[in-house]
């Protein structure tokens, strides 16, 4: 066998949960390994672990990944009530993605991973949509009020320098009704745009961005001036790189998304993100076809998973039953994170062999070894063949095994 790739910075590893930390360590242990020679500070974001630590260990992990500039996350667990009894926790720890998205001031970007057998519902579709999703504010900062009886609803803004407050009428209620405030802030809609910009050139895809702003004169027409404004200070790098900023109304975007082949960045507002990645999702085929990257506006990357920790496959594998869960976006996961870290470092041959896994997990699906979830999406042929994780996994290493060797 030749000699293992070795990569020059450290790779910030966070362990997670469940299934998917059982497919995590086959990964590592089949497919990486045995070909790199890595720099690893390890965090395990297992939930024992960051009940045990106080979630200290999630705060660790993301000045980390700050330090170093590029993380790889297996998924965790955002724990509930079951789950304080089932782990017996201390409290309801947080979110880690909620603590690293808060630390590294982030933007999530999810997109599709492709195979030439598992067709788009949308048939124009030949490139990845990628979806960069603003997450901050508007409907999930809200205030609510429940109106009960005739009223009069006003906005009002009382500056902290005592001058005069700003009142606006929202509406003069004859009856019940429903009331919401929301808000949003220019220091968060710069940071999204400007991460949404260093994505879009880091991936070499145009960049679109959509919102209401013929009917949200103030508010939707701030994101629209704040895109404006950024999308000068990338103009330079832009042309170099032959990528374009374009603006369109949402639902102007919604329908020439239907018609374009893909290669795009679309920039959502954050309810519109919501609701578009989940098309998305599953007009790709399976969320376990899609990959996900939180990007920091000063440009540090962490790459996951889009899906969860497979909770249901895992109850099936402690009772040892096999399970055929799929862990390509895992796989990806991991690539990204060397492909960006030979990109920082410098080291092309740390690109390729990511380049030759994705290759190699791309061909054992082509070939039709395929786990369960896209055996139901696949093109139907005699070829496919459902297997366990282990053996996908086994077999994408066969594939691996031959290009490098
Ligand atoms: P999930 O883990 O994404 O799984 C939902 C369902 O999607 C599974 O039951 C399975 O369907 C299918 N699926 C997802 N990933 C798959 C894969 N790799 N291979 C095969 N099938 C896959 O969502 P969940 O069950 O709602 O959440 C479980 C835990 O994950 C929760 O504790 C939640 O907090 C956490 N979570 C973490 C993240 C993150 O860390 N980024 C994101 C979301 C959720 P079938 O059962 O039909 O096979
Ligand atoms: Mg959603």
């Amino acid at each position: 066998m030749s000699k293992k790739v070795h990569v020059k910075g450290t790779l910030v590893e966070l362990d997670g949960d469940e299934m998917t930390r059982v497919m995590w360590k086959m990964v590592k242990e089949k497919l990486l390994l045995p070909y790199v020679d890595m720099e690893i500070e390890y965090f395990d974001l297992g939930l024992p672990n960051r009940d045990k630590t106080y979630d200290r260990v999630t705060l660790e992990a993301a000045e980390a990944i700050k330090k170093h500039w590029v993380g790889v996350k297996c998924a965790t667990i955002t724990p509930n009530k079951d789950r304080i009894k089932e782990y017996n926790l201390k409290k309801e720890w947080p979110s880690p993605n909620g603590t690293l998205r808060a630390v590294l001031d982030g933007t999530i970007f999810r997109s599709p991973i492709l195979v030439s057998n598992i067709l788009p519902t949308v048939k124009a579709w030949k490139k990845p949509i990628h979806i960069g999703r603003h997450a901050y504010g508007d409907v999930y900062k809200n205030q609510e009020i429940r109106v009960e009886q005739p009223g009069t609803a006003e906005l009002v803004f009382s500056p902290a320098d005592g001058s005069a407050p700003t009142k606006r009428l929202v509406h003069e209620f004859k009856g019940p009704g429903i009331l919401q405030g929301i808000h949003n802030t220019d220091d968060s809609i710069r940071k999204f745009a400007k991460a949404c910009f260093t994505y879009a050139l880091d991936q070499k895809v145009d960049l679109w961005f959509s919102d209401k702003d013929t009917i949200s004169k103030t508010y939707d027409s701030r994101f629209t001036q704040i895109f404006r404004e950024e999308s000068e200070n990338w103009k330079t790098e832009f042309e170099q790189a032959h990528i374009t900023y374009f603006f369109t109304l949402i639902d102007d975007a919604v329908a020439r998304i239907m018609r374009s082949e893909g290669g795009i960045l679309w920039a959502c507002k954050n309810y519109d993100g919501d609701v578009m990645s989940d098309m998305l999702g599953s007009a790709y085929g399976s969320l376990a076809m899609m990959s996900s990257v939180l990007v920091s506006p000063s440009g540090q990357f962490e790459y996951e998973a889009a899906h969860g920790t497979v909770q249901k496959h895992y109850y099936k594998h402690l009772k040892g039953e096999k399970t055929s869960s799929n862990p390509m976006a895992l796989i990806f996961a991991w690539t990204g994170a060397l492909k960006k870290r030979g990109e920082l470092d410098k080291t092309p041959d740390v690109v390729a062999f990511a380049q030759q896994l994705e290759n190699a997990a791309l061909e054992t699906v082509q070939s039709g070894v395929m786990t369960g979830d896209l055996v139901k999406v696949a093109v139907p042929s005699s070829n496919n063949k459902v297997v366990y994780t282990e053996e996908f996994v086994d077999a994408i290493a066969a594939n691996l095994r031959r290009k490098i060797d």
